[in-house]
């Protein structure tokens, strides 16, 4: 892969940093070795891929911590609709015409998408996970996929040892910017006895898991009035805290519950916009940074959202706690900015590789253009990145240090193709 140098930008390199102007990254084979002022940056090798930055923001790239990628396929044919009769009526049918190639072609419309809004990595959770995993392969992003398992499937042991099977494969032989999980959906659609599996195969073959978790208030009552728990204190007893956990949603939870995901260093997926459009409530995300828990960020999938646009959900996340709490000090730009990067990285158990631009980690970085009128004038950058920017702003995009987008344009992915494949596929499913 050679080296990579980005020169003479303004760096950002994660939410705790002072911005630095004249800056320099560089990565070799991937892995940042330098970043910092260029003024002290070492020789440039002879053969390095330059790109000049001048008149750009460089941040590291934001981390999508809970998606169904190619629910693409379905944005915007069932809208206004409360969760369950949504998942019962509309998505689930829909699903279930769903065949490989389809998922193949809507998960790389998302990963279009996401790269077009600076998301270098994702946390996916979906059927037919192995078309997704190679579309986040042909499509370079980093990727973490999980095969969706639900107890109500007749075939859901089968799913859950040939998600195995591929994890363990994955692991074993598979591209490095591909982390996969276990994907059990939620605790009120996996018996204990199916979670339990999940659980210990989970802990044998070190792999993380994906997980919806206390969305609604329904969905806690019903887990009080079946197991006397929370849903949260109720994985805790399964023993499923002890791994590594993305939990998306966490939107209801008791005190103890967040006391809980703090001690546990359970990742909280926070999906604000999925939250509001569902009407499934305002997570205690002030609480839970306050705890000091783990919390990301995640834009759930296209058909709750309706976009992938994380820059637009980071705001969303500034936004909607100050409203609700009639506070505007909670939730500053700066956490959300957090909670999209490093944040996002924790609850994916990839802190150590992603999530912020320093010596060691991989190069998954992004450059926003600054020129434009509505990020002028420029007083504090975080303000501006979380406040007034848009994925438009999104120049280029780099993943493990090669350089995906450039000047907007795709460097590896056939754009114009992806979203013919994937309309047409769309049409199929909604109107068979
Ligand atoms: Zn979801």
């Amino acid at each position: 892969m050679g080296v990579l140098r980005v020169t003479n930008a303004l760096l950002l390199a994660g939410a705790e940093s002072v911005p630095l102007p004249s800056a320099l990254l560089q990565a070799e084979d991937g892995v940042i070795t330098y970043v910092g002022r260029e003024s002290e940056a070492p020789p440039c090798p002879p053969d390095a891929e330059v790109l000049d930055a001048e008149g750009m923001l460089l941040i590291p790239g934001l981390v999508n911590a809970h998606t169904h990628a190619a629910m693409t396929l379905f944005r915007g044919v069932a809208d206004d609709m409360p969760l369950k009769p949504w998942l019962e009526e509309k998505i689930w049918p829909m699903e279930g015409r769903l065949a490989p190639e389809d998922v193949y072609w809507g998960t790389l419309l998302g990963i279009a998408e996401m790269l077009r809004a600076g998301v270098t990595c994702y946390n996916d959770m979906y059927h037919f996970f192995t078309e997704g995993a190679r579309a986040a392969v042909d499509g370079g992003i980093r990727a973490v996929p999980s095969g969706v398992l639900l107890g109500f499937l007749p075939n859901a042991e089968d799913l859950l040892a040939e998600a195995v099977e591929f994890c363990v494969e994955l692991v074993r032989s598979g591209p490095s910017r591909v982390t996969p999980m276990l994907g059990p959906h939620a605790p009120y659609t996996c018996p204990d006895l199916l979670l339990r599996k999940v659980i210990t195969l989970a802990g044998e073959h070190h792999l993380g898991i994906h997980i919806h978790l206390s969305e609604t208030a329904g969905e806690v009552e019903d887990s009080i009035r079946e197991h006397g728990v929370t849903p949260l204190q109720h994985m805790a007893d399964l023993g499923m805290l002890e791994l590594q956990v993305a939990a998306a949603h966490c939107v209801h939870l008791t005190d103890a519950d967040v006391a809980l995901a703090a001690e546990t260093g359970l990742g909280c997926c926070h999906c604000p916009t999925s939250n509001m459009k569902l009407a499934s409530g305002f997570a205690r995300v002030p609480d839970l940074l306050a705890a000091g828990a783990v919390v990301g960020l995640g834009t759930d999938g296209a058909a709750s959202n309706n976009n992938l646009d994380m820059i637009e959900e980071a705001r969303m996340a500034a936004l909607i706690h100050k409203g609700y709490r009639g506070d505007p000090t909670a939730v500053t730009a700066r956490q959300a900015f957090a909670m999209a990067t490093l944040g996002s990285a924790r609850a994916l158990g990839l802190a150590d590789r992603i999530g912020t631009l320093e010596v060691g980690k991989q190069a998954d970085c992004v450059l926003l253009d600054l020129s434009r009128a509505h990020l002028q004038p420029l007083h504090d950058i975080v303000s501006q990145l979380i406040y007034a920017a848009q994925a438009s702003d999104v120049h280029t995009v780099i993943v493990d240090g090669e350089v995906l987008l450039r000047d907007r344009r795709f460097l590896k992915l056939d754009e114009e193709r992806v979203i013919a494949e994937a309309s047409a596929r769309s049409l199929r499913l909604a109107h068979p």
